[in-house]
């Protein structure tokens, strides 16, 4: 798709002590060593008796609960779907969110197809999937509630509180306290795209562990942002991260490709199932990174694609202004890797328009200071539309 992608499996630090030579790039059926299965799931709590929305889930079923979350009128009640898929071995209950921004439609496709892909009869421990939490959003096509509010600012909610408020404290006790850990999947915000990436807090041990296991993944630093899911899931003790990739309002086959081929790869590494899945190489790339701003307004054109690597000074793109017709270039500021981007469009001086990322280790990423990792994951959201009326939680 975009000339970047070809490289995404070239080798720029190795984080878990396996060397692998980059010079001899392998090719993509080249077998992945044996996981460290116990390093990742060992500190995850073990499923118990699954009873969650008024059902019971014994070993070896898989059922299609419904959440609702109340706050609606009746007869205006949005019936959410849970699947809950209990393997008949023992291990840790997975969960998987996606569309919590519900025009963030990447990850509900990698939700179907990763559980499309189990079998309870194989399956040690649960996974729960919800492909879209914010069903009313999805209706609509909007990242936000109908009251437009952003849903991932609240949680773990309260029940007595706003509207968004109550439904992220319904969902968050329903389902998420049942998990033992938890992907949310995302995508950019409106006219931005990510290369699949996962964003963690990387302080946290047991999460820094799971980064580990997702193949060759990007992974980026992050406190994550107060009231978004997985910073309410860590603060509760359950480890989770973001898995992001792609843009919103798109469903992108190569992006989806990545993100049920990551998700996958971390079930194995959890010793849940048997299904190894092949990376070229199993690595994760640990980055640190900088949002690159324009300075003038105008339309952006960009000469680089999302995963190519630029050296510092190189030409990212040119933002033109249609009235004057002055042109005025972006350079790299650094040599890195494009992580996230702008797609072409019209912005105003202050615009962040490219994320480049330089390889570092997780240890050095985690002495980030919390202020610094938060202002980054903050800056990534800025590009969505600040249409939400938004109030503290409560
Ligand atoms: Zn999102």
């Amino acid at each position: 798709m975009k000339r970047g992608l070809r490289h995404s499996f070239v080798v720029l630090s190795c984080v878990v002590g396996t060397l692998v030579n980059a010079a001899e790039e392998p090719p993509t059926t080249a077998p992945t060593p044996a996981p460290a299965t116990t390093a990742v799931s060992e500190t995850l709590k073990p499923k118990g008796r699954l009873r969650l929305l008024g059902s019971d889930v014994p070993p070896g079923t898989r059922k299609k609960l419904i959440w609702t979350s109340g706050a609606a009128m009746e007869g205006f009640v949005s019936p959410v779907p849970v699947f809950v898929l209990n393997g008949k071995g023992q291990g840790p209950v997975l969960c998987l969110t996606a569309a919590v921004h519900g025009d963030e439609l990447n990850g509900i496709e990698v939700t179907r197809r990763v559980l499309d892909d189990l079998d309870v009869e194989e399956l040690n421990g649960a996974v729960i999937g919800v492909p879209i939490v914010n069903i009313q959003g999805f209706y609509r096509g909007a990242r936000y509630l109908p009251d437009r509010r952003d849903l991932n600012r609240y949680f773990p909610g309260n029940p007595r509180g706003s509207a968004a408020t109550r439904m992220a404290h319904s969902f968050f006790t329903e389902v998420v306290k049942h998990c033992s850990a938890l992907i949310d999947l995302h995508t950019g915000s409106l006219n931005r795209t990510n290369l699949p990436q996962v964003r963690a807090d990387l302080r946290l041990p047991q999460v820094s562990r799971m980064t580990k296991a997702f193949g060759a993944t990007v992974v980026l630093h992050s406190v994550g942002e107060r009231g978004s899911l997985r910073r309410a899931a860590t603060d509760a003790g359950i480890p989770a991260v973001t898995f992001e990739m792609g843009e919103p309002m798109r469903v992108q086959s190569e992006q989806v490709e990545h993100g049920a081929k990551a998700v996958e790869t971390l079930l194995y590494s959890l010793g849940m199932t048997k299904q190894r899945r092949y990376w070229g190489d199993p690595e994760p790339v640990y980055y640190a990174s900088k949002w690159v701003r324009v300075d003038h307004g105008g339309i952006l054109f960009s000469d680089v694609a999302l995963g190519e690597r630029v050296t510092e000074g190189e030409l990212l793109g040119v933002v033109t202004d249609p009235i004057s017709n002055q042109q005025h270039r972006i350079y790299a500021p650094t040599s890195g890797r494009v992580l996230g981007m702008a797609l072409n469009q019209v912005v105003l001086p202050g615009f962040a328009a490219y994320r480049i990322g330089t390889a570092t280790t997780p240890s050095k990423m985690s002495k980030q200071s919390a202020e610094e990792a938060t202002e980054d994951s903050r800056e990534d959201d800025e590009a969505a539309p600040t249409e939400e009326l938004d109030s503290p939680p409560g």
